[in-house]
């Protein structure tokens, strides 16, 4: 692939040098092309508000065209050798994590996060692409002989076909790479459409599988501005047999009623609300720890952030003292400098979402123990936020917050806990801290949820299903489960072979 551009330390210069250097155009067919209608639109860099540059936008023939290819793609595709597959996504692993600095910086630049944390999303984005290059070569069926002895069954499996995959702009990465890696792996070809905010670090990723050696067609790339309007028909297309979604649960109920039509495969990724349960005997400094990484990783703008701190009354005050203090020495900047903790929210609705959730939960009767505010000035940065004794019923224990806000609710008993942890419409994830494995066991049989951390403010590994229940969504991606999105079970009958 085309050589790194930039060094861990970047400079103003080497930023605007990798702008310059990204495609601006739709991905179609193994060609990049301007839009049809020659339309454009701008990615905005949120710590300043200034424009980053200027790319196509696709109209909705521009992603017809793209399903057009995806389609005549598919059949030569899924004959492809696993092996084949394997090495290209082998290669394209090295190509991302060659060019780790790249990515990391132009993550930074168009989603705000602080360069360390882009460096770690490349890490893991890069993992899916190495991890389902060795999955390629095990996709496996089963042959048996029928239980009366007068046939024998043959069970294969087989590429589910072309794919729709729409990503949200948080992890424009990892996002990508968790559905692209397992899709490829399987011999499905694919459209994407990345979040408008953050259409870039897909580009530059297309550009890697391009030159890793993915044949034209399989991957199809259609950033808009009309998302509804481009994506909704190709959902109506019966050439389309599956739809990948990782967004919110608005838009994804939308989506899934959408895919009832044509009885699409659906998968989805959507939204979470999780609890991170603090018990009387957890040690407190891991406790305190888990809850800085699960509440402000990714500046909190992720699903599986810790919406909701629930913490039993014997360590409440201590727990909350030195979470305000650990809160109160995280430095909010440009996620260029090296002192980034937290960098800017994506855009100004995104900031102003967040404080209308402090603020509400001020007036329902929460302690403001820290923060609370918007940082004045360019850019979309809040400060890192701490609610005390919030209210049961108010909107922040009930809606996703995606912001540095970390609202406290306290405990009595277990069953309490549980019973508080459950009460969400959401599934994807929980949390919990203590020192007694039997409880630990118990919670994680009887949290609501796809995925449970005991002990550890993250669940996030690409070997690793990763997805959730109730209206977070259904499928996994990752591990080994995560091929099986993107493979259909073809049983073949099979007449006695002693039997002529
Ligand atoms: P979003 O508003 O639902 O958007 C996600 C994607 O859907 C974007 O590409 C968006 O395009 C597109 N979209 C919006 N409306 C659409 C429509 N009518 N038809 C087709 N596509 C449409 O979510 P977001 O704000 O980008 O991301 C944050 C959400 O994602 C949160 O709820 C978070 O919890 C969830 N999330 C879930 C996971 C998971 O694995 N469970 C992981 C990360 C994020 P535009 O960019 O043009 O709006």
């Amino acid at each position: 692939m085309s050589r790194a551009l930039v060094t861990s330390t970047p400079t103003p210069e080497d930023e605007q040098r990798l702008i310059d250097s990204l495609p601006t155009g739709l991905f179609i067919g193994g060609e990049w092309r301007a839009a049809s209608d020659g339309g454009t639109f701008d990615v905005l860099d949120p710590s300043t508000g200034l424009v980053l540059t200027s790319i196509a936008s696709a109209t909705p023939a521009d992603g017809a065209a793209a399903l057009d290819a995806a389609a005549d793609a598919q059949r030569s595709w899924g004959r492809t050798a696993p092996r084949e597959r394997a090495e290209i996504l082998r290669r394209a692993f090295e190509a991302v994590t060659e060019r780790a600095d790249d990515f990391a910086l132009l993550m930074t630049l168009e989603m705000g996060k602080p360069l360390a944390e882009a460096r770690g999303e490349v890490a893991y984005g890069a993992e899916f692409l190495r991890w389902f290059s060795e999955e390629t070569a095990r996709i496996a069926g089963r042959f048996a002989m029928a239980p009366d002895g007068n046939s024998r069954l043959l069970v294969m499996k087989r590429p589910v076909g072309p794919s729709l995959f729409i990503t949200p702009w948080n992890f424009p990465l990892a996002m990508a790479t968790r559905k692209i890696a397992p899709a490829i792996a399987a011999g499905c070809t694919m459209v994407l459409k990345p979040a408008a905010l953050t259409p870039l670090t897909a580009l530059l990723f297309t550009q890697a599988l391009a030159e890793a050696g993915l044949p034209a067609g399989v991957l199809n790339v259609i950033q808009t501005t009309s998302a509804g309007a481009v994506t909704g028909p190709l959902i109506q297309d019966p050439r389309l047999r599956k739809l990948s979604f990782t967004g919110s649960t608005e838009v994804g109920r939308r989506l899934i009623a959408d895919a009832a039509h044509q009885v699409l495969r659906v998968s989805m990724e959507l939204g979470g609300n999780a609890p991170l349960l603090v018990f009387d005997d957890a040690d407190l400094d891991k406790a305190v720890d888990g809850a800085m990484l699960a509440k402000m990783r990714n500046g909190g703008e992720a699903c599986t952030a810790a919406n909701r701190i629930l913490v039993q009354q014997g360590v409440a005050a201590e727990f909350s003292r030195r979470l305000v203090e650990r809160m109160a020495a995280h430095t909010v900047a440009r996620g260029t400098d090296p002192a980034s903790k937290t960098g800017p929210l994506v855009d100004e609705g995104t900031r102003d979402k967040v404080h209308e959730l402090v603020t509400s939960a001020v007036e329902a009767g929460a302690t403001l123990a820290l923060g609370g505010r918007a940082v004045p000035g360019a850019g979309y940065f809040y400060e890192p936020t701490v609610l005390t004794d919030v209210p049961g019923g108010s909107r922040i224990l009930n809606e996703e917050i995606f912001g540095p806000v970390a609202p406290i609710v306290t405990f009595e008993t277990e069953e309490q806990g549980i019973r508080l942890a459950n009460a969400t419409e959401y599934g994807l994830v929980a949390y919990a801290f203590t020192r007694d494995l039997n409880r630990g066991l118990r919670l994680a049989e009887e949290l609501e949820v796809g995925m449970f951390g005991l002990n550890t403010g993250i669940v996030s590994n690409p070997a690793a299903p990763f997805g959730g229940v109730k209206q977070s969504g259904t499928g996994r991606e990752g591990g080994i489960e995560g091929i099986e999105e993107y493979l259909e079970t073809r049983y073949v009958g099979i007449a006695d072979p002693y039997a002529v």
